[in-house]
């Protein structure tokens, strides 16, 4: 075993570490980008509207996650009709992200 054949491996290890880093950071800060939501508190179809067409840096489409309507007691049918629009883009945001992916 040569003595340069292992700092030229040592240096490769440091080298690989250093990128796996920088990819780390990178995909650490375009996490932060995403605006995609967990629960969304819905009142008024206008104020839904402007929040369904907003879209995520990160993802395309924007996750609202959990939506919590307020209007149960007298249902919005434009809310209705434009939840449903979301949950179909949805759908298709997610069967079209199960196509997109390291391995394809
Ligand atoms: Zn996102």
């Amino acid at each position: 075993m040569s003595g340069t054949g292992s700092s030229l491996r040592r240096r490769l290890v440091k080298a690989e570490q250093q990128l796996a880093d920088q990819a780390e950071r990178a995909h650490r800060a375009w996490l932060a980008n995403c605006n995609c939501k967990d629960q969304t508190f819905v009142d008024y179809a206008k104020n839904f509207e402007e929040e369904m067409n907003l879209r995520c840096p990160c993802h395309g489409f924007r996750r609202l996650g959990e939506i919590v309507r307020f209007d149960r007691a007298h249902p919005d049918a434009r809310l209705t009709e434009l939840i449903a629009t979301y949950e179909a883009g949805l759908a298709q945001a997610e069967s079209e992200q199960a196509h997109v992916g390291p391995e394809s």
